[in-house]
Protein backbone atom coordinates (compact mmCIF):
# COMPACT_ATOMS: atom_id res chain seq x y z
CA UNK A 1 0.00 0.00 0.00
CA UNK A 2 1.41 3.38 -0.94
CA UNK A 3 0.44 5.83 1.59
CA UNK A 4 1.13 10.00 0.68
CA UNK A 5 3.60 11.17 3.57
CA UNK A 6 2.83 14.59 4.27
CA UNK A 7 4.85 16.63 6.47
CA UNK A 8 1.97 17.78 9.83
CA UNK A 9 3.74 20.76 10.93
CA UNK A 10 0.78 21.27 13.56
CA UNK A 11 0.92 20.74 16.89
CA UNK A 12 -0.93 17.43 16.67
CA UNK A 13 -1.94 15.21 15.02
CA UNK A 14 1.14 14.67 14.37
CA UNK A 15 2.79 12.74 11.28
CA UNK A 16 3.02 9.09 11.35
CA UNK A 17 4.74 6.02 9.95
CA UNK A 18 3.15 3.81 7.87
CA UNK A 19 3.50 1.07 10.21
CA UNK A 20 1.45 2.41 12.46
CA UNK A 21 -1.08 3.60 10.12
CA UNK A 22 -1.03 0.31 8.93
CA UNK A 23 -1.21 -1.18 12.15
CA UNK A 24 -5.05 -0.17 11.91
CA UNK A 25 -5.87 -2.53 9.47
CA UNK A 26 -6.42 -6.08 11.91
CA UNK A 27 -8.97 -8.73 11.92
CA UNK A 28 -12.55 -7.30 13.60
CA UNK A 29 -12.22 -8.05 17.17
CA UNK A 30 -14.94 -7.58 20.03
CA UNK A 31 -13.08 -5.39 22.76
CA UNK A 32 -14.56 -7.61 25.61
CA UNK A 33 -12.44 -10.40 24.34
CA UNK A 34 -9.67 -10.91 27.03
CA UNK A 35 -7.03 -10.92 24.27
CA UNK A 36 -8.23 -7.44 23.76
CA UNK A 37 -7.52 -6.31 27.71
CA UNK A 38 -4.45 -8.07 27.40
CA UNK A 39 -3.15 -5.34 24.83
CA UNK A 40 -4.48 -2.77 26.71
CA UNK A 41 -3.18 -3.87 29.96
CA UNK A 42 -0.01 -3.97 28.48
CA UNK A 43 -0.25 -0.60 27.22
CA UNK A 44 -1.30 0.68 30.36
CA UNK A 45 1.82 -0.27 31.84
CA UNK A 46 4.28 0.47 29.04
CA UNK A 47 2.60 4.20 29.69
CA UNK A 48 3.77 4.92 33.01
CA UNK A 49 7.43 3.69 31.92
CA UNK A 50 7.65 6.48 29.47
CA UNK A 51 7.69 8.73 32.61
CA UNK A 52 9.50 6.30 34.60
CA UNK A 53 7.08 5.67 37.18
CA UNK A 54 7.12 2.41 39.39
CA UNK A 55 3.87 0.37 38.59
CA UNK A 56 3.45 -0.10 42.25
CA UNK A 57 2.39 3.24 42.77
CA UNK A 58 1.28 4.85 39.10
CA UNK A 59 -1.25 4.14 36.94
CA UNK A 60 -2.32 5.23 33.43
CA UNK A 61 -6.22 5.02 32.55
CA UNK A 62 -7.28 5.54 29.15
CA UNK A 63 -10.37 7.01 27.38
CA UNK A 64 -11.67 7.31 24.43
CA UNK A 65 -11.58 11.32 23.37
CA UNK A 66 -9.17 13.80 22.18
CA UNK A 67 -6.56 14.89 25.19
CA UNK A 68 -8.92 17.53 26.62
CA UNK A 69 -10.62 14.56 27.86
CA UNK A 70 -7.94 14.10 30.36
CA UNK A 71 -7.56 17.61 31.39
CA UNK A 72 -11.54 17.42 32.04
CA UNK A 73 -11.39 14.43 33.88
CA UNK A 74 -8.15 15.45 36.50
CA UNK A 75 -9.99 18.54 37.34
CA UNK A 76 -13.40 17.40 37.56
CA UNK A 77 -12.11 13.86 39.74
CA UNK A 78 -9.75 15.50 41.52
CA UNK A 79 -11.00 18.08 43.21
CA UNK A 80 -12.38 17.16 47.03
CA UNK A 81 -15.39 18.62 48.71
CA UNK A 82 -15.06 21.88 49.71
CA UNK A 83 -11.63 22.48 47.94
CA UNK A 84 -9.95 24.80 45.45
CA UNK A 85 -8.02 24.37 42.22
CA UNK A 86 -5.28 26.79 41.52
CA UNK A 87 -5.35 26.97 37.53
CA UNK A 88 -1.50 28.52 37.07
CA UNK A 89 -2.68 30.26 33.55
CA UNK A 90 -0.02 31.51 30.97
CA UNK A 91 -1.72 30.47 27.82
CA UNK A 92 -4.27 28.83 26.01
CA UNK A 93 -4.72 25.50 26.89
CA UNK A 94 -4.55 26.66 30.89
CA UNK A 95 -7.11 29.14 29.87
CA UNK A 96 -9.47 25.64 28.79
CA UNK A 97 -8.29 24.20 32.32
CA UNK A 98 -9.73 27.47 33.94
CA UNK A 99 -13.06 27.29 31.63
CA UNK A 100 -13.43 23.43 32.71
CA UNK A 101 -13.36 24.53 35.99
CA UNK A 102 -15.81 27.61 35.73
CA UNK A 103 -18.27 24.96 33.07
CA UNK A 104 -18.14 22.49 36.38
CA UNK A 105 -18.88 24.98 39.21
CA UNK A 106 -15.66 23.82 40.79
CA UNK A 107 -14.19 26.65 42.86
CA UNK A 108 -11.13 27.64 41.74
CA UNK A 109 -8.37 30.38 41.49
CA UNK A 110 -7.63 31.48 37.69
CA UNK A 111 -4.01 33.29 38.32
CA UNK A 112 -3.48 34.65 35.58
CA UNK A 113 0.20 35.84 34.75
CA UNK A 114 1.96 36.67 30.99
CA UNK A 115 1.81 34.71 28.01
CA UNK A 116 5.14 35.35 27.03
CA UNK A 117 7.42 34.17 29.91
CA UNK A 118 7.58 30.99 32.25
CA UNK A 119 4.92 31.01 35.05
CA UNK A 120 6.80 32.89 38.10
CA UNK A 121 7.10 30.62 41.35
CA UNK A 122 6.36 33.63 43.94
CA UNK A 123 3.62 34.57 42.50
CA UNK A 124 2.19 30.88 42.51
CA UNK A 125 3.04 30.44 46.09
CA UNK A 126 1.57 33.73 47.39
CA UNK A 127 -1.67 32.46 45.67
CA UNK A 128 -1.66 28.87 47.47
CA UNK A 129 -0.48 31.12 50.34
CA UNK A 130 -3.76 33.13 50.47
CA UNK A 131 -5.89 29.97 49.16
CA UNK A 132 -5.18 27.47 51.99
CA UNK A 133 -7.69 25.66 50.66
CA UNK A 134 -6.31 24.56 47.10
CA UNK A 135 -5.98 21.09 46.93
CA UNK A 136 -4.94 20.75 43.54
CA UNK A 137 -2.71 23.37 41.11
CA UNK A 138 -2.95 22.73 37.34
CA UNK A 139 -0.25 23.53 34.69
CA UNK A 140 0.65 23.01 31.56
CA UNK A 141 4.20 22.13 30.67
CA UNK A 142 4.33 23.56 27.23
CA UNK A 143 1.92 25.96 26.34
CA UNK A 144 1.71 24.50 22.68
CA UNK A 145 -0.13 27.76 21.41
CA UNK A 146 3.51 29.66 21.76
CA UNK A 147 5.32 26.91 23.25
CA UNK A 148 6.35 28.41 26.69
CA UNK A 149 7.52 26.04 29.03
CA UNK A 150 6.81 25.63 32.50
CA UNK A 151 8.43 24.53 35.43
CA UNK A 152 6.73 21.63 36.63
CA UNK A 153 9.39 20.34 38.88
CA UNK A 154 9.77 23.29 40.96
CA UNK A 155 5.89 23.77 40.76
CA UNK A 156 5.19 20.78 41.94
CA UNK A 157 7.83 20.87 44.59
CA UNK A 158 5.57 23.79 45.71
CA UNK A 159 2.36 22.40 45.23
CA UNK A 160 3.50 19.94 47.86
CA UNK A 161 4.73 22.31 50.45
CA UNK A 162 1.44 23.54 50.63
CA UNK A 163 -0.35 20.06 50.71
CA UNK A 164 -1.73 20.21 46.97
CA UNK A 165 -1.74 17.60 44.21
CA UNK A 166 0.13 18.41 40.83
CA UNK A 167 -1.68 17.96 37.57
CA UNK A 168 0.63 18.71 34.80
CA UNK A 169 -0.76 19.20 31.57
CA UNK A 170 2.06 16.87 29.42
CA UNK A 171 -0.30 16.77 26.38
CA UNK A 172 2.32 18.43 24.06
CA UNK A 173 5.65 16.66 26.18
CA UNK A 174 4.97 13.79 26.27
CA UNK A 175 7.32 11.10 24.46
CA UNK A 176 9.55 13.51 23.46
CA UNK A 177 10.62 15.91 26.15
CA UNK A 178 11.84 13.73 28.67
CA UNK A 179 10.12 13.29 31.89
CA UNK A 180 10.41 11.26 35.16
CA UNK A 181 6.86 11.72 37.15
CA UNK A 182 8.69 10.95 39.96
CA UNK A 183 11.76 13.65 40.14
CA UNK A 184 9.34 15.98 38.36
CA UNK A 185 7.13 16.13 41.43
CA UNK A 186 4.27 15.21 39.04
CA UNK A 187 1.25 13.29 40.98
CA UNK A 188 -0.83 13.40 37.55
CA UNK A 189 -0.24 13.93 33.77
CA UNK A 190 -1.68 13.18 30.64
CA UNK A 191 -1.07 13.09 27.10
CA UNK A 192 -3.50 11.82 23.63
CA UNK A 193 -2.07 9.19 21.26
CA UNK A 194 -1.71 11.71 18.85
CA UNK A 195 0.99 13.63 19.74
CA UNK A 196 4.21 12.71 21.10
CA UNK A 197 3.57 8.49 20.72
CA UNK A 198 2.97 9.36 16.92
CA UNK A 199 -0.14 7.45 16.94
CA UNK A 200 -4.04 8.30 15.82
CA UNK A 201 -6.42 10.46 17.46
CA UNK A 202 -9.50 9.08 19.58
CA UNK A 203 -7.00 7.45 22.71
CA UNK A 204 -5.90 9.82 25.33
CA UNK A 205 -4.79 8.85 29.18
CA UNK A 206 -3.96 10.11 32.50
CA UNK A 207 -1.07 8.76 34.55
CA UNK A 208 -0.68 9.25 37.86
CA UNK A 209 -0.52 8.28 41.89
CA UNK A 210 -2.95 4.91 42.64
CA UNK A 211 -3.22 5.93 46.02
CA UNK A 212 -4.92 9.85 45.28
CA UNK A 213 -6.84 7.73 42.47
CA UNK A 214 -8.28 5.24 45.12
CA UNK A 215 -8.98 8.31 47.59
CA UNK A 216 -10.84 10.40 45.05
CA UNK A 217 -13.50 7.07 45.55
CA UNK A 218 -15.10 9.36 48.17
CA UNK A 219 -15.16 13.18 45.84
CA UNK A 220 -17.85 14.22 44.42
CA UNK A 221 -18.87 12.71 41.57
CA UNK A 222 -18.97 15.15 38.95
CA UNK A 223 -19.03 13.72 35.93
CA UNK A 224 -21.08 10.05 34.73
CA UNK A 225 -18.47 9.43 31.48
CA UNK A 226 -15.47 11.17 32.53
CA UNK A 227 -14.86 9.94 36.07
CA UNK A 228 -11.18 8.93 36.24
CA UNK A 229 -12.02 6.82 40.00
CA UNK A 230 -14.48 5.28 37.97
CA UNK A 231 -12.77 4.40 34.65
CA UNK A 232 -9.65 3.33 37.02
CA UNK A 233 -11.27 0.76 38.99
CA UNK A 234 -12.58 -0.57 35.89
CA UNK A 235 -9.23 -1.32 34.31
CA UNK A 236 -8.27 -3.04 37.47
CA UNK A 237 -11.01 -4.91 38.21
CA UNK A 238 -11.76 -6.32 34.53
CA UNK A 239 -8.88 -5.19 32.29
CA UNK A 240 -11.29 -3.40 30.44
CA UNK A 241 -13.00 0.38 29.65
CA UNK A 242 -15.99 0.90 31.20
CA UNK A 243 -17.46 1.69 27.56
CA UNK A 244 -16.06 0.95 24.08
CA UNK A 245 -12.52 1.68 23.67
CA UNK A 246 -11.27 3.07 20.18
CA UNK A 247 -10.23 -0.32 19.14
CA UNK A 248 -8.20 0.40 16.24
CA UNK A 249 -6.76 3.26 17.84
CA UNK A 250 -5.63 1.27 20.38
CA UNK A 251 -3.62 -1.05 17.95
CA UNK A 252 -2.12 1.79 15.99
CA UNK A 253 -0.85 3.27 19.91
CA UNK A 254 0.77 -0.33 20.49
CA UNK A 255 2.71 -0.48 17.17
CA UNK A 256 3.76 3.11 18.02
CA UNK A 257 4.79 2.30 21.17
CA UNK A 258 7.40 -0.10 19.98
CA UNK A 259 8.82 2.19 17.77
CA UNK A 260 9.09 4.62 21.22
CA UNK A 261 11.28 2.12 22.60
CA UNK A 262 12.94 1.04 19.45
CA UNK A 263 14.17 4.83 18.53
CA UNK A 264 14.92 5.32 22.53
CA UNK A 265 13.76 8.10 24.88
CA UNK A 266 17.16 10.17 24.09
CA UNK A 267 17.56 9.75 20.47
CA UNK A 268 14.09 10.49 19.90
CA UNK A 269 13.99 13.57 21.94
CA UNK A 270 17.51 14.42 20.22
CA UNK A 271 15.81 14.11 16.70
CA UNK A 272 12.80 16.54 18.08
CA UNK A 273 15.92 18.66 19.04
CA UNK A 274 17.42 18.91 16.12
CA UNK A 275 13.84 19.16 13.58
CA UNK A 276 13.23 22.09 16.24
CA UNK A 277 16.72 23.47 15.42
CA UNK A 278 16.10 23.35 11.61
CA UNK A 279 12.83 25.17 12.53
CA UNK A 280 14.24 28.27 14.06
CA UNK A 281 17.41 28.24 11.32
CA UNK A 282 14.34 28.55 8.70
CA UNK A 283 12.93 30.95 10.34
CA UNK A 284 15.66 33.17 11.10
CA UNK A 285 17.07 33.19 7.86
CA UNK A 286 14.16 34.38 6.10
CA UNK A 287 14.19 37.20 8.76
CA UNK A 288 10.64 36.01 10.84
CA UNK A 289 11.27 36.81 14.78
CA UNK A 290 9.41 34.32 17.35
CA UNK A 291 7.35 35.46 20.03
CA UNK A 292 8.74 33.32 22.30
CA UNK A 293 12.52 34.32 23.71
CA UNK A 294 14.49 30.93 23.11
CA UNK A 295 15.55 29.61 26.18
CA UNK A 296 11.87 29.95 27.39
CA UNK A 297 11.34 27.39 24.84
CA UNK A 298 9.87 23.45 24.92
CA UNK A 299 11.55 22.68 22.07
CA UNK A 300 8.80 21.79 20.03
CA UNK A 301 6.86 24.70 19.14
CA UNK A 302 7.98 28.01 17.45
CA UNK A 303 5.36 30.48 17.42
CA UNK A 304 6.52 33.07 14.54
CA UNK A 305 5.67 36.45 14.10
CA UNK A 306 3.53 37.20 11.00
CA UNK A 307 5.16 40.14 9.25
CA UNK A 308 3.95 43.27 9.04
CA UNK A 309 3.46 43.04 5.50
CA UNK A 310 0.24 44.03 3.44
CA UNK A 311 0.86 40.79 0.76
CA UNK A 312 0.76 38.49 4.26
CA UNK A 313 -1.98 35.95 4.58
CA UNK A 314 -1.64 32.78 6.49
CA UNK A 315 -4.48 31.21 4.58
CA UNK A 316 -2.46 31.66 1.16
CA UNK A 317 0.78 30.66 2.72
CA UNK A 318 -0.73 27.54 4.26
CA UNK A 319 -2.57 26.42 1.43
CA UNK A 320 0.39 26.90 -1.20
CA UNK A 321 2.45 24.78 1.49
CA UNK A 322 -0.73 22.03 1.95
CA UNK A 323 -1.34 21.56 -1.93
CA UNK A 324 2.50 20.31 -1.65
CA UNK A 325 2.15 18.25 1.33
CA UNK A 326 3.40 20.77 4.19
CA UNK A 327 0.78 21.67 7.18
CA UNK A 328 1.59 24.97 9.17
CA UNK A 329 -0.75 26.48 11.67
CA UNK A 330 -2.49 29.52 12.74
CA UNK A 331 -1.80 31.33 16.47
CA UNK A 332 -4.17 30.86 19.35
CA UNK A 333 -6.26 33.86 21.08
CA UNK A 334 -4.13 35.67 23.06
CA UNK A 335 -1.33 35.41 20.76
CA UNK A 336 -2.73 36.45 17.67
CA UNK A 337 -0.74 37.35 14.72
CA UNK A 338 1.50 34.30 15.02
CA UNK A 339 1.75 31.10 13.36
CA UNK A 340 3.10 27.91 14.51
CA UNK A 341 5.47 25.26 13.44
CA UNK A 342 6.19 21.98 15.76
CA UNK A 343 8.35 19.50 15.87
CA UNK A 344 6.23 16.54 16.57
CA UNK A 345 6.06 13.27 14.63
CA UNK A 346 7.83 11.44 13.00
CA UNK A 347 9.43 13.86 11.06
CA UNK A 348 13.30 14.80 10.91
CA UNK A 349 15.25 17.94 10.14
CA UNK A 350 15.47 17.34 6.09
CA UNK A 351 11.76 17.04 6.36
CA UNK A 352 11.93 21.04 7.83
CA UNK A 353 14.70 21.93 5.27
CA UNK A 354 12.49 20.45 2.27
CA UNK A 355 9.20 22.72 3.75
CA UNK A 356 11.05 25.64 3.75
CA UNK A 357 11.98 25.65 -0.14
CA UNK A 358 7.80 25.13 -0.26
CA UNK A 359 7.27 28.13 2.61
CA UNK A 360 10.04 30.02 0.49
CA UNK A 361 7.96 30.05 -2.47
CA UNK A 362 5.02 30.44 -1.10
CA UNK A 363 6.37 33.93 -0.08
CA UNK A 364 7.46 34.79 -3.41
CA UNK A 365 4.00 33.96 -4.56
CA UNK A 366 1.82 36.20 -2.19
CA UNK A 367 4.58 38.67 -3.39
CA UNK A 368 5.83 38.90 0.58
CA UNK A 369 8.77 40.65 1.09
CA UNK A 370 12.46 38.18 2.54
CA UNK A 371 13.66 39.03 5.00
CA UNK A 372 10.08 39.36 6.76
CA UNK A 373 9.93 42.85 7.74
CA UNK A 374 8.49 44.35 11.06
CA UNK A 375 7.61 48.06 11.79
CA UNK A 376 9.22 47.35 15.19
C1 LIG B 1 -3.23 19.17 22.17
C2 LIG B 1 -3.30 19.61 23.56
C3 LIG B 1 -4.42 19.29 24.35
C4 LIG B 1 -5.60 18.52 23.84
O1 LIG B 1 -6.21 19.05 22.72
P1 LIG B 1 -7.29 18.18 21.90
O2 LIG B 1 -7.63 19.06 20.75
O3 LIG B 1 -8.43 17.91 22.79
O4 LIG B 1 -6.59 16.91 21.51
C5 LIG B 1 -4.38 19.65 25.69
N1 LIG B 1 -3.34 20.31 26.21
C6 LIG B 1 -2.27 20.64 25.48
C7 LIG B 1 -1.14 21.37 26.13
C8 LIG B 1 -2.21 20.31 24.13
O5 LIG B 1 -1.13 20.63 23.40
Amino acid sequence: MDIKRNILLNPGPATTTDTVKLAQVAPDICPREKEFAGLMAGLREDLVKVVHGGLERYAAVLFCGSGTLCMDVCLNSLLPEGKKALIVHNGAYSARAADICRSYGLPHVDLKLPYDRPADLAAVEEALRANRDAALVYVTHNETGTGLLNPIRELGALAHRYGAVLVADTTSTYAMRPIDIEADNIDFCMASAQKGLMAMTGLSFVIGRRDIIEASEDYPRRSYYCNLFRQYDCFERTGEMEFTPPVQTVYAAIQAMKEYWAEGEQAKWARHTRTMEAIHTGLAELGFQEAIRREWQAGLVAAARCPDDPNWSFERVHDYCYARGFTIYPGKVGTAGTFRLCALGAIDAPDIRAFFQVFRAALDACGVAVPARYNG
